[in-house]
C-alpha cells in the first residue's frame, strides 16, 4: 500500500458496503455477508432476461440485447447496499457491488469479451445538479474489475424521463422510447451495458436498440440488482 492509500485509508476507512459500519474492510461485514448471500440470483439461470429459470419473464418481452447479468435481487441488504450507492450515502459500495456485477457477467458469458463497457446515462441536467451518476460510479468499478475500456459517453441521455417504477407497466416503453442518443459509431462492436437496477429491462433495450443502430453487433448487459414480480411473489407464498 503505497503513503497516500494509507493516508487516504486513515481518512476514509473500510466500510461494510451493506450496513457502512466501520468495519476495516471494504467486503460485506461477516452479518451482512449471511443475508447478502439469500439474494443472490443463482443456480439454473436464464442467460436471456438474467433471472432464475424459474422465474424467467423471457416470453413477455422482446429483447434486444443478447443476455443480461445480475448478482443479486432487488431487496433487503443487497438493495440497501446499491440505494447508497444511488443517492450517494454510501459511494464507496460501488467498488463491491461493481466487482459483484463484474463476476456475475464473467460467470453467465464465459465465453464473450467486450470491446468497452459503457452505461445507461442519466440526463445531464440531472447529474450537473449532483455532480454525482452513480451508473457511472458502478460501471468504472466493473469495467476495472474486467479490465476493459470505459466508454462512459458512448451513449446520451437527450430528453428526461420519469423514473421507471413509478410508472404503471404499461407506460414504462413509451417513458424511455427515444430518450437516448448514441454519440459514435460502434461498427462490429461488442459492447457491455451497465445500469443499476433492471426491473422490466426497457431501459436497457432502448439503450441497446441505440447502440446497435450505431453499429453495434452484440449488445450484453450488467446491472448490480434485478426486480422480479415472480420472485417476490415466490417469497411470500413461502412466508
Ligand atoms: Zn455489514
Ligand atoms: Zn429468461
Amino acid at each position: 500500500m503505497s503513503v497516500l492509500e494509507r493516508l487516504l485509508k486513515a481518512i476514509y476507512p473500510d466500510r461494510c458496503p451493506c450496513c457502512r459500519q466501520l468495519k476495516g474492510i471494504d467486503e460485506p461485514c461477516d452479518d451482512c455477508a449471511v443475508v447478502l448471500k439469500k439474494q443472490e440470483i443463482s443456480g439454473k439461470v436464464c442467460r436471456r432476461c438474467g433471472l432464475e429459470k424459474r422465474f424467467c419473464c423471457c416470453s413477455q418481452y422482446h429483447y434486444l440485447f443478447e443476455g443480461v447479468a445480475a448478482p443479486f435481487y432487488n431487496r433487503d441488504l443487497a438493495k440497501d447496499g446499491v440505494y447508497g450507492i444511488k443517492y450517494k450515502e454510501a459511494p464507496f459500495a460501488a467498488k463491491y457491488f461493481g466487482k459483484r456485477t463484474a463476476e456475475s457477467f464473467i460467470k453467465r458469458f464465459p465465453d464473450v469479451k467486450p470491446d468497452f463497457v459503457c452505461c445507461v446515462p442519466c440526463y445531464s441536467k440531472e447529474a450537473r445538479k449532483k455532480n454525482y451518476d452513480a451508473v457511472e460510479q458502478l460501471a468504472k468499478a466493473v469495467a476495472d474489475e474486467l479490465d476493459l475500456p470505459l466508454k462512459l459517453k458512448a451513449l446520451k441521455k437527450v430528453r428526461a424521463t420519469e423514473k421507471q417504477h413509478t410508472l404503471p407497466q404499461d407506460k414504462r416503453q413509451a417513458n424511455v422510447k427515444g430518450a437516448y442518443k448514441p454519440t459514435a459509431r460502434f461498427d462490429g462492436k461488442t459492447v457491455l451495458l451497465i445500469d443499476d437496477i433492471k426491473t422490466t429491462g426497457y431501459t436497457l433495450n432502448e439503450c441497446s436498440k441505440q447502440l446497435r443502430m450505431a453499429g453495434a453487433e452484440k449488445v450484453y448487459c450488467a446491472t448490480a440488482l434485478m426486480t422480479s414480480k415472480r420472485q417476490e411473489n415466490a417469497l411470500v407464498k413461502t412466508r
